[in-house]
């Protein structure tokens, strides 16, 4: 556990607004605010026990494949049911939240980029 909340710990109490898109027993999924796609959502599980996705994967696999199958329901309502889910993991590779989260990307990605390779 962080010794601090994170910033999508304070999502999940209603402390920090956030239009939420999914809400299970286990996961929340809200708009990105600094979107880099046409359709950028962040799908989160409400605990912060996991800080990234190999933590995710070894500790809670069954949480790891909610993730996924809410990204899945997602995209079908907002990407037409193609997209790219994203787990940034670790400071260098542009991770600024240690609370784990998938980035669901869809639409009309830009070109140049590493997403629209
Ligand atoms: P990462 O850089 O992979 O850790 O992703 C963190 C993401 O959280 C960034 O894309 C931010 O734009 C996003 N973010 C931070 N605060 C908020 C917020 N209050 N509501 C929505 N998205 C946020």
């Amino acid at each position: 556990m962080s010794e601090e909340r994170s910033v999508f710990s304070k999502i999940v109490s209603g402390e920090i607004p956030a239009t939420l898109l999914a809400d299970t027993e286990r996961v929340i999924a809200f708009p990105d605010i600094a979107p880099q796609a046409p359709v950028h959502i962040l799908i989160v599980p409400k605990t912060e026990e996991y800080h990234n996705v190999v933590e995710l994967a070894a500790g809670d696999p069954d949480l790891l494949a909610e993730v996924i199958a809410v990204a899945k329901s997602l995209a079908e309502e907002h990407t037409g049911g193609e997209f790219r889910l994203v787990f940034n993991t670790g400071a260098s590779a542009g991770q600024t939240v240690f609370h784990v989260h998938a980035h669901l990307l869809g639409g009309a990605l830009a070109e140049g980029t590493l997403a629209g390779a």
